[in-house]
């Protein structure tokens, strides 16, 4: 299997080197020469497998002969199992009405569905460097989620040094706790005196000029735009179907999206053969991908601040692959719409593609009082407790769904406990509990180093602490 990129501009790569870059070097997104179909016998075949049998024979086609087979078996074995997510299940599915459920992806380490790419990340890489003999450094930037999962997904790994950059005293506690009292000797976490935006800066700063670090060494990042992220994400789409009667019978998906790559995960599915009938993207006051689908406005307004601060987004970077699709897979077409949007020319989409895109995206647009009412009134009716961000998609599911007859599963992607505040102010009467495994964060040992937001103070320090 072969990777090509959105704008055209670079030679196709195989499956390993693509995990290892990120960006491709023309500044697109890499998407697969070709998308991988099942036919509705196979796919029917596949009920009652593992998460993780399951997960080998969804991936498979996509790492092709870059990984032998018993590797990427033991990779999704590390990656999916009791330890690792504490639910039998690893993403169960809950009913929430009539021929609707939420499906929990929150039972990973970090209590979010990041778990689900990251788990699978740190282990492929590890294992794709140890094949190569070469070590390499992880630097990036989190106001909370994904630097958590990453740590996790990383902590074991003999080939990875991690430098996880967090805006000092502007995450929250449950949020630090996760990464700080994580004390293996690859990873170090650093609080910067500034905002996220300046450990944003700092981080592609040091992409941009990596000779502070030793020879032989380089960055790689772990962002949302790494397609093995994508790829892992597409596993429980078919886990989920499968549960509810697919592929005899069409199923869609709710999914409150930030940069869009959960839910490009379930297009891809669906390009796959799986019948999915509507995929819903809830947006909150971040709304860019809410007024493209409903008039087709693509232009950039400033952020806001919102409950689910994990969607707190401008424009949704994995949405290039999706118009690398609407565009007829055309790279020169494509370069040009993103340099106008990068320009910020107010864009809109060519209507033939717009109308394609709506045959199966719909979209809702969920504000913070929404986001609060929704909890309440699913606490209210079942004793349910969503977190913010979940509950936009349950929302989302329930406003467009098109056909009462086809299950619409809401995509569950962070526990409450992680988000107590909306979780208080939609009426619940405390913080609500962490899971009993981690139910002693606050009394664990935590190790951060407090840094000044300065350049050249970091990049010493990331020298410094490199493993041999
Ligand atoms: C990252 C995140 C999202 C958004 O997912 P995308 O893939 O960026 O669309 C939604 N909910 C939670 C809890 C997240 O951490």
């Amino acid at each position: 299997m072969k990777y090509i990129s959105t704008r055209g501009g670079t030679a196709a790569q195989n499956f390993d080197d693509v995990v290892l870059t990120g960006l491709a070097p023309d500044g697109g997104l890499f998407v697969p020469q070709t998308v991988p179909e099942f036919s509705a016998e196979e796919i029917a075949s596949w009920k009652g497998l593992s998460y993780g049998e399951l997960a080998y024979k969804v991936m498979a086609p996509f790492v092709g002969d870059s990984i032998p087979e018993v590797e990427l078996k033991r990779i999704i074995d590390a990656s999916y199992n009791d330890d690792t997510f504490r639910h039998r299940a690893i993403a169960p599915l809950v009913q929430s009405g009539h021929n609707e459920w939420v499906l929990e992806l929150f039972h990973g380490p970090t209590l979010a569905f990041k778990d689900f790419a990251l788990q699978f990340l740190g282990h492929l890489l590890d294992y794709i460097l140890g094949q190569r003999d070469q070590k390499v450094v992880i630097m990036g930037a989190t106001s909370g989620d994904t630097g958590s999962a990453a740590i996790e997904g990383c902590r074991r790994c003999k080939n990875i040094d991690m430098f996880i950059l967090h805006p000092h005293q502007r995450v929250s506690d449950v949020q630090r706790r996760q990464m700080t009292t994580v004390l293996e000797d690859n990873i170090h976490n650093i609080a910067l005196e500034g905002n996220f935006d300046d450990c944003q800066r700092m981080v592609k700063a040091s992409f941009g000029d990596q000779s502070f670090l030793p020879e032989g060494r380089q960055l790689v990042a772990v962002n949302s735009i790494n397609w093995a992220r994508i790829m892992a994400q597409i596993v429980y789409y078919f886990w989920a179907a499968l549960a509810v009667g697919a592929p005899h019978r069409p199923v869609s998906f709710a999914v409150p999206t930030g940069n869009f790559g959960d839910i490009f995960a379930g297009y891809l599915a669906r390009k796959m053969g799986l019948p999915i009938e509507q995929l819903v993207i809830g947006t909150n006051a971040n709304d860019i991908l809410h007024r493209v689908i409903s008039g087709n406005d693509y232009s950039q307004h400033a952020l806001q601040h919102t409950l689910s601060p994990s969607m707190d987004i401008m424009v949704s970077s994995n949405f290039e692959r999706l118009l690398f699709d609407l565009y007829g897979r055309d790279g020169v077409a494509l370069n040009q719409l993103m340099s106008s949007l990068e320009r910020d020319e107010g864009v809109s989409l060519k209507p033939d593609a717009l109308q394609q895109a709506k045959t199966v995206f719909a979209s809702h647009r969920l504000d913070d009082a929404g986001t609060i009412d929704i909890i309440r009134s699913e606490y209210e009716a079942s004793d349910y407790l969503l977190d913010p961000h979940s509950a936009i998609g349950v929302a989302a599911g329930r406003h467009c769904r098109k056909n009462l007859n086809t299950p619409m599963i809401a995509l569950a992607t962070a526990h409450p406990a992680k988000f107590p505040e909306a979780v208080i102010k939609a009426g619940y009467p405390h913080n609500p509990p962490l899971p009993h495994h981690m139910a002693d964060l606050f009394d664990r040992e935590e190790r951060v180093q407090i840094l000044k937001n300065d350049r050249g103070i970091v990049q010493q320090f990331i020298a410094d602490n490199l493993r041999a």
